[in-house]
C-alpha cells in the first residue's frame, strides 16, 4: 500500500533510534553504558504513585474532559502563579498527553501550509517533523557555539519574512542545557511583539537548573508577551513521570480552545489516572524535584570535567536540564572518522557506550550525553570514551 505523503518524509526520532540499538546490544549480553536517555533515572516518587493507585481504586477510570480535570487545571494554574507569577484561567490551559503532544496540537491549529516556524538550532528533534506534519515550514537559525547556542535577537528578526507564524523558544534547552536569561528574553519578545509572531515557549526543564540564574519564562515579561506567547511544560521531567504522558499548554483561550477540540477529536483525553498523578505531584508541599535537582547538579559537575578532560571534545558548561553537548569534531577526525554520526557508531561497537550523534539535532560536529545514569556509570562512560580517543589516534 502507498503511505500517505506526510510520513514518507517523516525521519525516525533520533534519540530512540540509539536507544533501542543500545537495548538491543544489552540484550545481546553486551555491557553497553547509555548516554542516549532523554528521562530521568529514578522512579516516581511514592507519593505520586500512591494517588494514582488511589484514583484507581475510587473508579476516576472513565473518560475526562478533553482538555483536562478541573482540578489539575487548577493545580497547574497554581503553579504558573507560584513559580512564573503569571495568572491563567481555566479555559487557557490544556493538560495533554504528554508536552510532546501539546506541541503537535498547538503546530496542528496555528499552521497553514507554507507557514514558516523558526526553530533556533541546536534543536529538540521533533520540533522540526511536527511543524511538517501540520504543513509547515521549519526555519532554522544557527546559534554559535561562541554565544552558548542561543539566537540573538537580530539573527531572529533576520530569519523573518511574511510567512512566520511563530518562533519556538526551548530554555532550558535540550540538547545544549543553556537558559535565556531575561534581558536576552525580552529582546527576543520584542522582536516578536514588533513582527506579530506567536512565541512558543518549551519550559519543560524549567525545574532542572544548576546555577543561581532564575528561570524565566517570556511570558511573564508583559502583558502583551503572555498574550503573544502559548506555555509548553509538563511533569515529564521535574517529577520524573515520562511513561505517565501528562504535559500541558497554557495560552490565549482561541489558541487553547482549538487545541482542545482537536484533542477531542485525537485523544480524547489524557490518562484519567495519570492526570490525578500528575495533580498529586502539583499539589504537595513536598517538592521532591529539589533532591532530583541536587543529583544532576552532582553528576553534572564530575561528568562536565570527565569529559571535557578527552583530547578533541570540548564543551559549554550547560546550566539546566540533563544533557552535555560537547563538540566532538577533532576527535572524531583524529580517529579517522569524516562525520561524527560514524564515530558514535564506531564508540558503540568498540566501547559499548551510547551517544547520539548531534546531526539529529541540527549541529552535526557535536554528540549529546545524557547524565541521566549513576555517577559510577559516567565515570565508566568517560573512561570508555577517553579511551577510544586516545587509543583510535
Ligand atoms: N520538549 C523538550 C525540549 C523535550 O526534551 C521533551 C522530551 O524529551 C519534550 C518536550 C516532551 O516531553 P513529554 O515527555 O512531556 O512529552
Amino acid at each position: 500500500m502507498e503511505l500517505a505523503h506526510r510520513v514518507k518524509t517523516l525521519s525516525p526520532s533520533s534519540t530512540l533510534a540509539i536507544t533501542a540499538k543500545a537495548k538491543e546490544l544489552k540484550q545481546q549480553g553486551h555491557d553497553v553504558i547509555g548516554l542516549g536517555a532523554g528521562e530521568p533515572d529514578f522512579n516516581t516518587p511514592d507519593y505520586i504513585l500512591e494517588a494514582a493507585k488511589k484514583a484507581m481504586d475510587d473508579g476516576m477510570t472513565k473518560y475526562t474532559p478533553a482538555g483536562g480535570i478541573v482540578e489539575l487545571k487548577k493545580a497547574i494554574a497554581a503553579k504558573f502563579t507560584d513559580d512564573n507569577e503569571l495568572s491563567y484561567a481555566n479555559d487557557q490551559i490544556i493538560v495533554t498527553t504528554g508536552a510532546k503532544h501539546a506541541l503537535y496540537t498547538l503546530f496542528q491549529v496555528i499552521l497553514n501550509k507554507g507557514d514558516e516556524v523558526i526553530v533556533p538550532s541546536p534543536y529538540w528533534v521533533s520540533y522540526p517533523e511536527q511543524i511538517k506534519l501540520a504543513e509547515g515550514s521549519a526555519v532554522f537559525v544557527q546559534a554559535s557555539e561562541k554565544n552558548h547556542f542561543k539566537i540573538t535577537p537580530n539573527e531572529l528578526e533576520e530569519a523573518i519574512t511574511d510567512k512566520t507564524k511563530a518562533v519556538v523558544i526551548n530554555s532550558p534547552s535540550n540538547p545544549t542545557g543553556m537558559m535565556y536569561n531575561k534581558d536576552e528574553l525580552e529582546k527576543i519578545g520584542e522582536v516578536c511583539l514588533k513582527h506579530n509572531i506567536l512565541i512558543i515557549s518549551d519550559e519543560i526543564y524549567e525545574k532542572l537548573i544548576y546555577t543561581e540564574k532564575p528561570h524565566t519564562s517570556i511570558a511573564s515579561l508583559s502583558n502583551e508577551l503572555k498574550e503573544q506567547t502559548v506555555i509548553i511544560n509538563g511533569v515529564s521531567k521535574s517529577h520524573a513521570m515520562t511513561g505517565w504522558r501528562i504535559g500541558y499548554a497554557a495560552g490565549s483561550k482561541e489558541i487553547i480552545k482549538a487545541m482542545t477540540n482537536l484533542a477531542s477529536h485525537s485523544t480524547s483525553n489524557p490518562t484519567s489516572i495519570a492526570q490525578y498523578a500528575a495533580l498529586a505531584a502539583y499539589s504537595t508541599e513536598e517538592d521532591t524535584t529539589l533532591e532530583l535537582k541536587q543529583v544532576f547538579a552532582d553528576r553534572l559537575d564530575v561528568f562536565y570535567d570527565l569529559i571535557n578532560d578527552i583530547p578533541g571534545i570540548s564543551c559549554v558548561k550547560p546550566e539546566g536540564a540533563f544533557y552535555l553537548f560537547p563538540n566532538v569534531k577533532e576527535a572524531a577526525t583524529k580517529n579517522g572518522f569524516t562525520s561524527v554520526d560514524e564515530w558514535v557508531t564506531a564508540l558503540l561497537e568498540e566501547e559499548k557506550v551510547a551517544l547520539v550523534p548531534g546531526s539529529g539535532f541540527g549541529s552535526p560536529d557535536n554528540a549529546r550525553l545524557s547524565y541521566a545514569l549513576s555517577l559510577e556509570e559516567l565515570t565508566e562512560a568517560a573512561k570508555r570514551i577517553k579511551r577510544f580517543v586516545v587509543n583510535n589516534q
